[in-house]
């Protein structure tokens, strides 16, 4: 993997939880862009999809989750992304 020519753009991935998952996958699609539901691709190209806001009020249930996929983990290191938890 070649540097980012882009010196100084920060890349952004955000570590979610998709539905069905226990684990945190890492996505550069940005939440919050596509509808809940929807299918997104990982940095591990898996797929995955977004998971249904919670309730108001109530804290997300993945907030708890804090395994990250070591393969996106690995790929994002690579690509010196910067990282944030997201939940839902
Ligand atoms: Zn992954």
């Amino acid at each position: 993997m070649f540097p980012n020519p882009f010196l100084g753009d920060r890349i952004d991935v955000y570590w979610i939880v998709g539905l069905s998952t226990d684990i945190r996958h890492a996505t550069d699609i940005l939440p919050g862009a596509r509808p809940s539901g929807d299918w997104v691709p990982t940095l591990c190209e898996r797929w995955i999809r977004l998971p249904f806001p919670t309730v108001a009020g109530r804290r997300p249930a993945t907030e708890e989750i804090l395994d990250q996929c070591p393969q996106c983990l690995e790929i994002a290191e690579a690509r010196e992304c910067f990282g944030v938890l997201w939940d839902f």
